[in-house]
């Protein structure tokens, strides 16, 4: 999955939208590394959630603690990526009191994000080069991605005219073959005034190593030993092969 192939086009700014601290590593990480270039968005940055193990280690309760504590594990994989990191510190469901798989009211929080998250990446345009947006396609019914998702569509007319709009499957929700047949059915009804291509990559020996080495980062979201198969899209058997998948829009 090289971009410059997959846009023909060089000169490059990826703008990653990540609704938390972890999800582009986990989605897109080797892509990221390839790269060595663009921006991460971290949007829902204001979190109270560390594995209960993690937890029991270290201590971590308020919101002030576990979002420093995301923020450092996130600031390794920016620059092991050679990303300009952007903390939008908003409220991730649970610190706003909502459960993350409650989709109710989806409208009214798209609503209440969607001019902060739109001008920001508006922001980081940058116009002497080709600007690709990578967003997640929700896969997973987590809130706070269906939230990014829902506000990059609400504004997809406008935003395609001046970006190429990738979006990415959700890992580790996608390895989950029934997670993975919801969240493609939501997203093409989302998108049918659109055409798609699908791009995947299967990491290679080389990548597989770097990105576990990466995700590693993230110790108060993993549980350890990491189980690669969770960072495959649709089958999570033993052996099965790391990748990474995105979906390009184009109007029809
Ligand atoms: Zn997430």
């Amino acid at each position: 999955m090289d971009t410059q192939k997959l846009n023909g086009q060089e000169n490059l700014n990826n703008i990653f939208l990540s609704p938390h601290f972890d999800d582009i590593c986990f989605s897109l990480g080797a892509l990221a590394y390839s790269q060595q270039q663009g921006h991460l968005v971290n949007v829902f940055t204001v979190s109270n959630y560390v594995t209960e193990h993690f937890h029991q280690n270290t201590n971590a309760y308020s919101v002030q603690d576990v979002t420093k504590i995301r923020s450092e594990e996130d600031a390794q994989f920016s620059k092991m990526c050679g990303l300009v990191g952007h903390n939008l510190a908003m409220k991730e469901s649970p610190v706003l009191g909502i459960h993350p798989f409650d989709l109710t009211n989806l409208d009214s929080h798209i609503l209440a994000i969607e001019s902060e998250l739109i001008s920001y990446v508006l922001k980081l345009q940058n116009h002497n080069q080709n600007n690709l947006l990578y967003c997640p396609m929700g896969i997973g019914g987590h809130r706070d991605h269906q939230v990014i998702l829902g506000a990059v569509i609400k504004n997809i007319d406008d935003l395609i005219k001046k970006m190429s709009i990738l979006f990415y499957f959700d890992l580790p929700y996608s390895s989950n073959v029934q997670a993975l047949e919801d969240g493609l059915a939501n997203f093409q009804k989302l998108v049918k005034k659109h055409i798609f291509s699908t791009y995947a990559k299967e990491l290679d020996e080389k990548e597989r190593a770097l990105k576990l080495k990466m995700i590693g980062f993230y110790q108060s979201q993993i549980f350890n030993p990491i189980n690669p198969s969770h960072f495959t899209v649709g089958h999570q058997s033993e052996g099965a092969k790391m990748c990474e998948m995105l979906v390009k829009i184009m109007p029809k």
